[in-house]
């Protein structure tokens, strides 16, 4: 199979490596056009063909909000009967194709929407920022235009094997299979560390909680941790790694272990003796240490650099992975600190409102860097859902919250990909909390029912 370019872009090979080669597992020998045109042209051994339209500004692209469309075009099914689900969104081009025995001309361009959607240049361009300095998700295009919890680059993927089936390819297809990656940051491995921690957490309870059963509760929790009758409320690490074993799954474990602001102050550096009894029990069980780096770092090359040597320091595992304390992220920058320090993957795309598919992808991806204009040796694994954006920005039922999680997971069932939860030791097992781990178990269990 060949793919002629019709012009020469760093963006363009990048695009088409990761539908054609990444995700359906195609060779391929790239040709460029000796004069510039307005499409890629795939063709088979036999000679069909399928055209896909790509525009211009692909090829040395330059980001500005003004690029950022609009809106939306839709394909429905009863105009391309190509697409895996009844429709879907197309952001560049037109949603219309032409269909002969011998080749199909697409004029979606769908290698522009998939290049906006991995590389999030979009979150560059938009200065908007929330309270923390993070993107919002109201301020995305797959937001404002109701596709978020859609993976459309995997479906665009769908669609080109089901066309290039049509057109009768005869390689064989990459075969992938779902994953359940529960994580955990580690922002506070203790919630009891002296008194000074039970006086907070009843002037909470009294003052702003108004409950004095809860009160009763975390004097009562206090006393029997000091006395060692009960486990401290935030260590939950036996269950958490129970319930993973439980399912064949391993648990990765991200440490917060330093920073410079008062959102760090709850951290425990990695050489204390408490989480050294951490460290040690995850490694024995063959769970996976992380780094969780600071509120800062996402920015801050030293810092980032010296939380990661600390971390490296005094844990027994090589470290690969982790995610960004708060989900604090800027493209390309965040990615390129984690690329530079030789970890393999990163963790924190997803909007912290809601659980959802902020690079379009649900599974883990090469990323690229728009200002070095290349793809860098790391992975994001996009995070897909965690207990705070439906616990605490925008609070749901339990049922409800079940409910979501369960089509969410069957979606990324359907299209094979990785399902990363996130669920912090922190809101585990204190007060109303403690219905939290039925919670938690529920959704663990999903993994093991088949698609309804
Ligand atoms: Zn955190």
């Amino acid at each position: 199979m060949t793919v002629l370019l019709p012009f020469d872009s760093l963006e363009l090979k990048y695009t088409l490596h990761l539908l054609l080669r990444y995700l359906l597992g195609l060779d391929y020998e790239l040709e460029i056009a000796p004069e510039e045109q307005r499409s890629v042209e795939i063709t088979l051994l036999g000679g069909k063909r399928l055209s896909i339209a790509v525009d211009p500004w692909l090829a040395n692209p330059k980001y500005d909000k003004s690029q950022i469309p609009a809106s939306v075009k839709w394909f429905k099914k009863n105009n391309n009967a190509f697409i895996p689900e009844q429709d879907l969104p197309i952001l560049y081009g037109e949603a219309n194709l032409a269909v002969s025995p011998d080749r199909i001309d697409l004029n979606a361009d769908l290698l522009s929407t998939t290049f906006f959607m991995l590389s999030r240049w979009e979150e560059h361009v938009v200065k908007e920022r929330d309270q923390y300095g993070r993107f919002p998700a109201n301020a995305a295009l797959s937001v404002k235009s109701g596709f978020y919890q859609r993976p459309i680059v995997d479906e665009y993927a769908e669609m080109l094997w089901n066309m290039l089936q049509y057109l009768g390819i005869q390689q064989e297809r990459k075969k992938w299979e779902f994953k359940l990656f529960p994580t955990h940051d580690i922002d506070n491995p203790r919630k009891w560390r002296g008194l000074h921690t039970l006086f907070r957490t009843l002037g909470g309870d009294l003052l702003k909680r108004k409950s004095p059963s809860m009160a009763r509760n975390s004097w009562r929790s206090f006393w029997k941790t000091r006395q060692g009758t009960e486990k401290d409320p935030f260590d939950t690490f036996d269950f958490l790694m129970d319930c993973s074993e439980r399912y064949g799954l391993q648990s990765h474990f991200f440490f917060l272990c330093g920073g410079k602001t008062p959102f760090d102050k709850e951290a425990l550096p990695p050489s204390h003796p408490i989480v050294q009894r951490i460290f040690e029990k995850i490694n024995r069980r063959g769970h996976v240490i992380g780094l969780h780096s600071s509120y800062d770092a996402y920015t801050d090359e030293q810092l980032f650099k010296t939380e990661l040597e600390l971390l490296q320091k005094h844990a027994p595992q090589e470290i690969k992975c982790g995610r960004q304390h708060y989900l604090r992220f800027e493209v390309p920058t965040t990615w390129q600190l984690w690329a530079k320090e030789g970890l393999e993957w990163e963790s924190s795309m997803v909007y912290p409102e809601e659980a959802g598919f902020r690079c379009g992808i649900c599974r883990e991806f090469p990323v690229f860097d728009i200002h070095q204009r290349k793809m860098l040796p790391l992975f994001e694994r996009p995070l897909i859902l965690m207990e705070g954006s439906w616990m605490r920005y925008n609070p749901k039922s339990p049922d409800r919250f079940l409910e979501d999680a369960k089509n969410l997971m069957e979606v990324v069932k359907r299209y094979k990909g990785t399902f990363v939860l996130l669920w912090h030791n922190s809101t585990l097992g204190f007060h109303f909390e403690s219905e939290n781990r039925k919670l938690y178990e529920r959704i663990l269990s999903f993994v093991a029912e088949s698609e309804s």
